[in-house]
C-alpha cells in the first residue's frame, strides 16, 4: 500500500488554484453591501480585461450551458433561421438548445474528431441569406478539436448574422481576439481555464448582438441579459450572485492577470504539444489529429483495450481522475486536460502513470518513452540545452 493523492485532471472541472479556494472562506458577506459591490465590480472589470474585449461581459449564476441557453433566449426570435456547427457532444448541445427554443436549424455536421470548415459556413450563409446566427464551439471538449473561429468571424461579420461561440474551453487555451475577429457572443465558464469550481458562467455581447436583443421575442426571466448587464455596471446582480465563487474568481483573475492571459494560452498549447509528442512516442493515435486544440488531448486507447481501463487505472493506482470519452466515444478514447492550472510536473506524472497503466493492461511500452518526449518539448521550449556551436 502506498499513498495516493487525490488529483482532479479532467477538462472541467479543472484543478483549483489554491489561493482562490482559500478566498472562498470569506463567504459570509451580503451581496447588497458596498463591500461586495466593490469586489463584484473589480472582478468583472478584471474578467473583461482578461477576455480582452470592449464588449459588455454579462455574468450569470449557472454552469456554462445556462449561458448557452441565455444567448439563444435573449437574442433570437421564434422561427429564426440559424446555422449550427456540430462536430461533437457540445455541438449537439447547440442543436438541442436552438431547436428547444423553436429556431429553424441548418446543421453543419462533421464526424467526431473533425472540425467544421469555415468554407462550409460561408456556403451555408450564401445559400441562406435569412440566417440570423451561427453557433459553434471554439474548442469541442468531447473530441479535443478546435474550430477556426477567426475565419468564421470574418465570414459571419460580412453578413447580418451574429457569431455565437461556446468558448467555455476555448478561453485561456487559444488566442481569441473578440473585438478584432468579430466574435459577437463569447461564452465562458468558471470551472475550466479559470481554475475555480463550477457555478458561474459569463458571456461577452457585441453591439451587433445587443441590437438583436431589442427585437427578441423568446421567453426568458431568470437569464435576462439586458437587465443583468445594466445591474452589473452598477456592481449589482439581478438575483443573489454566487458570492463565494465571485471571491474565488477575483483571486484567480488576479493570478491570470499577473502571468498574462497570453501566457496561460501558451502554457496550454505547450502542454498539448508535449502530450501529442508523448502519444506519438508511445505509438498511440490521436483522436483529432487534423485540428487539435489545446484545452485537452483526446487519445485513442490501443486496439482491443477499453479506454475505461485506462481511466480506472488512473483512479485505482494513482488516485487521479481523468476523462473517458463521452457518448459513443466512451470506451474508445481518454482525454488529458491542459486548460487552466496545469503544469509540466502534472504532465510528467500523467504520462509516467499512463505508461504503467498501459503495461499493466498488456500494451507493452518501454518505460520512460512518453515521459522523454514531454521532457524534450520542455527542454526545447525552456532552452535547457545550450545551442550547439559548430
Ligand atoms: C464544459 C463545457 C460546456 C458547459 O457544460 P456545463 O456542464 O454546463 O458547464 C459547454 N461547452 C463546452 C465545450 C464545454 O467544455
Amino acid at each position: 500500500m502506498h499513498i495516493k493523492k487525490q488529483r482532479l485532471l479532467t477538462p472541467g472541472p479543472t484543478p483549483l488554484y489554491p489561493p482562490a479556494l482559500h478566498a472562498m472562506m470569506a463567504s459570509d458577506l451580503h451581496h447588497r453591501t458596498e463591500d461586495f459591490r466593490k469586489i463584484y465590480k473589480s472582478a468583472l472589470a478584471d474578467l473583461k480585461e482578461v477576455m480582452g474585449t470592449s464588449h459588455d461581459v454579462v455574468p450569470l449564476v449557472s454552469s456554462g450551458t445556462g449561458a448557452m441557453e441565455a444567448s439563444v433566449s435573449n437574442l433570437f426570435s421564434k422561427g429564426d433561421h440559424v446555422v449550427v456547427c456540430s462536430a461533437g457532444k457540445f455541438g449537439e448541445r447547440w442543436a438541442g438548445i436552438t431547436k428547444a427554443h423553436g429556431l429553424q436549424v441548418t446543421l453543419l455536421e462533421e464526424p467526431y474528431g473533425s472540425a467544421v470548415k469555415p468554407a462550409a459556413v460561408a456556403a451555408a450563409l450564401q445559400a441562406n441569406p435569412d440566417v440570423k446566427g451561427v453557433f459553434v464551439q471554439a474548442s469541442e471538449s468531447s473530441t479535443g478539436a478546435a474550430h477556426d473561429v477567426k475565419s468564421m468571424g470574418e465570414i459571419v461579420g460580412k453578413t447580418d448574422a451574429i457569431l455565437v461561440m461556446d468558448a467555455i474551453t476555448g478561453l485561456g487555451t487559444m488566442p481569441l481576439d473578440i473585438d478584432g475577429w468579430g466574435l459577437d457572443v463569447v461564452i465562458g465558464g468558471s470551472q475550466k481555464a479559470f481554475m475555480i469550481p463550477p457555478g458561474i458562467a459569463f458571456l461577452s455581447v457585441s453591439p451587433k448582438a445587443w441590437k438583436m436583443a431589442e427585437t427578441s421575442d423568446l421567453p426568458h426571466y431568470y437569464f435576462d441579459l439586458t437587465k443583468e448587464a445594466k445591474n452589473a455596471a452598477a456592481g449589482e446582480s439581478s438575483w443573489t450572485p454566487a458570492t463565494s465563487l465571485i471571491l474565488a474568481l477575483a483571486e484567480a483573475l488576479r493570478y491570470i492577470k499577473s502571468i498574462g492571459m497570453d501566457k496561460l494560452v501558451d502554457n496550454a498549447q505547450l502542454l498539448a504539444r508535449a502530450t501529442r509528442a508523448a502519444a506519438q512516442a508511445l505509438g498511440l493515435e490521436l483522436f483529432a489529429p487534423d485540428s487539435p486544440g489545446a484545452a485537452l488531448t483526446a487519445i485513442k486507447a490501443p486496439a482491443g483495450m477499453d479506454s475505461g481501463k485506462i481511466v480506472k487505472g488512473f483512479k485505482e493506482r494513482f488516485g487521479a481522475i481523468i476523462a473517458n470519452g463521452q457518448g459513443s466515444m466512451k470506451g474508445r478514447i481518454f482525454r488529458i486536460a491542459h486548460l487552466g492550472y496545469f503544469d509540466f510536473n502534472d504532465l510528467f506524472s500523467v504520462i509516467a502513470a499512463l505508461e504503467v497503466i498501459l503495461v499493466a493492461n498488456g500494451h507493452e511500452v518501454k518505460f520512460g518513452t512518453g515521459v522523454a518526449a514531454v521532457q524534450e518539448v520542455y527542454a526545447e521550449a525552456a532552452g535547457v540545452r545550450l545551442p550547439v556551436t559548430a
